[in-house]
């Protein structure tokens, strides 16, 4: 068979995992909690099978759950949006940036995106004909560089795709950083894609530069988020996007036809989430900057160096003083020979930079996990 995809094998978060699995390693791989959603939620889910929502949702996702996004849309980032024209439900963010995509973009356009970026983004553009153009981040910190992403914009682009706080890096936007976007796509029609998944997962006083609070981006942005990582609960493929109006209408007809709607029980468990506990991602930015202070203190006496994390689960770890292989080769070996899976960051470029000497590990995990992990990295 003609492959329509000759540059895609088996997603590295599989790869690692399975590889994980195999060899017993603890698992700080594939970006995902090892503790549970909260026992509410978890309540909540199991009374909504219970009562009977179990049948299929409205196509757009139940309306007390796109109420309840509107409504925190409003408090957070000061905008309104129209709950019932703006918002959608989906079967996590990968189905709603596979649909934003797909909505929008054109056989023959190009669509600009940052790399390292999240591996399913240039799929979806190759599926829909048009071509990802990548612009590489600036590294230590992984800053945008506005100018070159403004070399890379040509009469073909259609989408810029942007993710703050940053997968696999931690890099957050600045509002200077929003600024330079909407100055970027000002008069012309390229239209914004904003991966916002890891919104409320920011450190140190950070506040998340979300494009909603940009009236000028917002007009013209995709925004998707992912319940997954904000109640611990990535099995649940819960997630969904914000557009005005007019962009939503033409995603909701790619949407209704990849899946037409999620899992039903857990919109409903979701929305009484929200509604009774609606300071729990309130909450998230101490929580998890307990766990990323945790596990930076317990990876200190190893011969990794960490660079600062801003945002998201992720820590980087520079392997320069352990080894010289090439980044898929170490986490291979650190996974078989030492027990630990993390993940490489060269497939998430195009042209992975020479000498980049950098794994990822997820510190979305217990106390006792991380201890694991970090008895075994002491060796390394
Ligand atoms: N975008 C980014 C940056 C992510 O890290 C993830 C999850 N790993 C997704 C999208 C997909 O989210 P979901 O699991 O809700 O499909
Ligand atoms: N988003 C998760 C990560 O970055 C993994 C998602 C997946 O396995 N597809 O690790």
């Amino acid at each position: 068979i003609e492959t329509k995809l000759p540059r895609v094998g088996t997603t590295i978060f599989t790869v690692m995992s399975q590889l994980a699995a195999e060899h017993s390693a603890v698992n700080l791989g594939q970006g995902f909690p090892d503790f549970e959603p909260p026992q509410f939620l978890q309540d909540a889910l199991a009374r909504a099978m219970r009562e009977g929502r179990n049948q299929y949702a409205p196509m757009t996702g139940i309306a007390p759950l796109r109420q309840q996004i509107a409504a925190k849309i409003a408090a957070l980032y000061g905008r309104q949006v129209d709950a019932d024209s703006d918002v959608t439900v989906t079967s996590g963010a990968t189905e709603a940036i596979f649909a934003a995509v797909h909505a929008v973009v054109r056989v023959g356009d190009e669509v600009i995106v940052l790399d390292p970026c999240y591996d399913s983004y240039e799929p979806a553009i190759d599926l829909a004909g048009a071509r990802a153009v990548h612009v590489p981040l600036v590294a230590p910190d992984f800053h945008v560089d506005w100018q070159r992403v403004r070399d890379a914009v040509s009469p073909r682009t259609r989408l810029l795709i942007v993710n703050s706080p940053h997968n696999p890096t931690g890099a957050v936007f600045s509002a200077a950083d929003l600024d330079a976007l909407a100055a970027l796509v000002r008069d012309t029609g390229i239209l914004v894609l904003s991966d916002e998944v890891y919104e409320h997962i920011v450190f140190d006083g950070a506040v998340h530069q979300s494009v909603l609070r940009h009236a000028e981006l917002a007009e013209r942005c995709f925004v998707v988020s992912s319940f997954g990582k904000t109640y611990h609960c990535t099995g649940w493929k819960l997630g969904y996007c914000v557009a005005p109006a007019a962009l939503s209408a033409e995603f909701r007809k790619v949407h209704q036809y990849l899946t037409f709607c999620t899992f039903a029980p857990a919109q409903w468990a979701l929305a009484e989430m929200m509604a009774h506990h609606p300071e729990h991602h309130l909450e998230l930015p101490a929580f998890y900057r307990e766990k990323r202070e945790g596990f930076r203190a317990l990876l200190a006496d190893t011969r990794f160096e960490l660079p600062p994390v801003q945002g998201a689960y992720f820590q980087l770890a520079d392997y320069s003083a352990i080894s010289d292989d090439d980044d898929v080769t170490f986490a291979r070996w650190l996974t078989t020979e030492k027990g630990v899976a993390s993940i490489p960051l060269s497939p998430f470029y195009q042209t992975p930079p020479s000498g980049q000497r950098l794994v990822r590990f997820c510190f979305a995990k217990s106390d006792a996990t991380q201890q694991a992990a970090a008895e075994r990295l002491r060796r390394v």
